[in-house]
């Protein structure tokens, strides 16, 4: 189908980008014209259509189900062909530009259209507020007046709009240079990550200015200010669209490649930098030499949470500054070893290759159900993860959740189970709630809250649903970090758990210093149930204790129903163990098949 095309469109599309307001979300004030519109005309359908390349995008719509439509049907597009005019379709059946539309012939079956061009300062038409009937209609110049000053409400609020705009983006922007600032870069890394968990991934670039500050000091602030802004230009030329670029500090820029890169791609940009950096820069008469030192890292190879994957692109770079100037230093590359000490993990190294692992989503999960003691019933289930190794075939989590912890990998680790915990437990009965073991390193770093936010908001789980088990068996890095979180977490409606209580880790100070809501006795515990009557006592002693304390106690590692009777005689009301069942992948979809 073909449709007139202004004879000013390239400057209209810039014009109409310059608004910012393609895409965006709903806005009640522009709701409130098209409701104006379709109650004063009296038309079942009233819009605020923008005129796009090829397509038309309602900015707000009354009485239409779609957000869009292709601009070989839009009314509109013959409406800003005539900037100057209201465009009147009284008959779209008896209106040969219009009979075949399929707008005209299928739904919505639009009979008659009246539209007004929203004319942007230079003139140019952006698009429309129209009304549209489903019968053929009359529409006077008293009609074409009134619909005319609503388009011009239209513009009013457009303009409103892009300023508003502005004003926020100026707010993440680095005013000297115009790219981002940290705040705005942190904002962009966050987004970045959120798409990190959900299977794609980024990169990230540090690079530091060698000797700015003898720059700053041999030829003043002037010519110091003009490099830094030379030197945001260079580096916005030298990358992809879509890739960011922002300062973060005096002489510290750092560039977010927001696509999947691996280490070759983030040498080959590095490099590129450097090259683009290489010649030196005349500013008022001075040639000045510019040097720069460069430091990548990726996720998720390096990091999945946006904190960790700053500071591994920043270590990567402090090796480049030792390695000598103008050098590019990927993390976990050798020369990162070589220069700042043993990674994090690489290819060679043991954590090396469950980071891949999680990569390459090569672990998965298995549950357990715990049930009521009295009747059986199952309560919940506790995911439980294992790691299918290409060589070794499947790998218990007693062989690498350690290697995790002693690799700074557990954060990495724990969130990939979290997320994907939540994403199965979602389709299990409403009436289970789960648990989910957590490293006690990781309680106490700082985006542990806004991640298990993060993965109750993505699967829609509830969080009285989920209970999170902690044992204590290394170190928890600060004490009051975690109980920060926990108490964060139990405001959020999650329950705690005191994993492998008895074991020798877990003890009764922790009930004293972190608020529990449960305790789940290791089944060391319950194997020795009945072989000595002193282990008998202690264990009633335990129960009464945590009833003390309002703690609810679920005893691990049931597997027969004898220690089952044993435990409900002493007063223990919840049990987990072989006696009832093994851990299987998703439990419930066999009971639901
Ligand atoms: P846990 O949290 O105390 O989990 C209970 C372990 O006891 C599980 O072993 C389970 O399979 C086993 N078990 C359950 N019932 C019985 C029974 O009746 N008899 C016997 N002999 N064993 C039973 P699994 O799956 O090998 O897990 C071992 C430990 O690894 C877990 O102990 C937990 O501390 C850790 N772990 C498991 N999954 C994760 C995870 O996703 N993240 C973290 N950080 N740790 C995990
Ligand atoms: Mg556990
Ligand atoms: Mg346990």
């Amino acid at each position: 189908m073909s449709y007139p095309i202004p004879g000013n469109e390239i400057e209209r599309l810039a014009t109409l980008n310059d608004y910012r307001i393609l895409d965006t979300a709903y806005d009640s004030r522009f709701d409130n014209l098209v409701e104006i519109a379709s109650a004063h005309f009296a038309t079942p359908i009233a819009l605020v259509s923008l005129v796009d390349a090829d397509r038309q995008w309602f900015k707000a719509k009354v009485g239409l189900d779609v957000r869009q439509t292709p601009r070989s049907q839009a009314f509109c597009t013959h409406s800003i062909a005539r900037p100057d005019t209201v465009t009147v379709v009284e008959d779209a059946a008896l209106d040969t530009r219009f009979q075949a539309n399929p707008l005209v012939t299928g739904a919505p079956h639009i009979r008659f259209y009246a539209g007004a061009p929203i004319l942007a300062e230079d003139g140019a038409a952006l698009g429309t507020v129209c009304v549209i009937d489903r019968a053929p209609r009359h529409f006077d110049s008293a009609d074409r007046r009134m619909l005319k000053r609503l388009a011009e409400n239209a513009r009013s609020l457009m303009e409103l709009h892009r300023r508003n705009s502005l004003l926020r983006e100026a707010a993440d922007c680095d005013a000297l240079t115009g790219v981002l600032n940290r705040r705005g870069l942190e904002k962009a890394i966050e987004r970045a990550m959120g798409k990190v968990l959900a299977g794609e991934g980024c990169g990230l670039l540090y690079l530091d200015l060698d000797q700015f500050k003898q720059v700053n000091d041999t030829f003043g602030h002037d010519i110091g200010d003009s490099m830094l802004k030379e030197t945001a230009r260079r580096l916005q030329t030298s990358v992809r669209q879509g890739d960011l670029v922002a300062r973060i500090g005096g002489d510290e820029f750092v560039i977010l490649l927001a696509h999947p890169v691996n280490r070759t791609v983030l040498e080959l940009v590095g490099t590129r930098i450097l090259r683009a950096c290489a010649l030196p820069v005349m500013l008022h008469d001075q040639t000045v030499g510019m040097g720069l030192s460069i430091g990548g890292a990726q996720a998720p190879r390096d990091a999945v949470l946006a904190g960790d994957l700053m500071r591994a692109a920043d270590r990567a770079l402090l090796a480049a500054k030792r390695a000598g100037r103008g050098q590019v230093v990927i993390a976990g590359s050798q020369e990162e070893t070589a220069t700042v000490g043993p990674p994090l993990d690489t290819d060679h190294a043991p954590g090396g290759e469950l980071a891949l692992a999680i990569e390459r989503d090569e672990l998965f999960l298995e549950w357990q159900s715990y049930h009521d003691l009295e009747t059986t019933t199952i309560l919940g289930y506790e995911a439980l993860v294992r790691w299918r190794h290409p060589r070794l075939g499947v790998i218990a989590p007693n062989n690498f959740v350690p290697l995790a912890e002693a690799c700074g990998l557990s954060g990495r680790l724990d969130a990939w189970v979290l997320f994907r915990a939540c994403q199965e437990a979602v389709r299990a009965p409403d009436t289970v709630s789960f648990s989910i073991n957590l490293s006690a390193q990781w309680i106490a770093n700082g985006n542990v809250v806004p991640l298990v936010r993060s993965a109750l908001e993505r699967s829609g789980l509830d969080p009285a649903r989920l209970v999170l088990e902690i044992t204590e068996s290394t170190a928890i890095g600060s004490v009051e970090g975690a109980q920060r979180h926990m108490q964060e977490l139990r405001a959020l409606g999650i329950r705690l758990a005191l994993d492998d209580f008895g074991t020798g880790y877990s003890s009764l100070a922790y009930l004293q210093r972190y608020p529990f809501d449960l305790l789940k006795l290791d089944q060391g515990f319950v194997a020795a149930l009945g072989t000595d009557p002193r282990g008998n006592r202690l264990l009633q002693g335990v129960i009464h204790l945590a009833g003390l304390l309002d703690i609810a106690v679920i005893a691990e590692g049931i597997e027969t129903a004898h220690q089952a009777d044993m435990l409900r005689e002493a007063g223990c009301r919840k049990g987990q163990g072989y006696l009832w069942a093994r851990p299987r992948p998703t439990p419930w979809s066999m009971v639901a098949a």
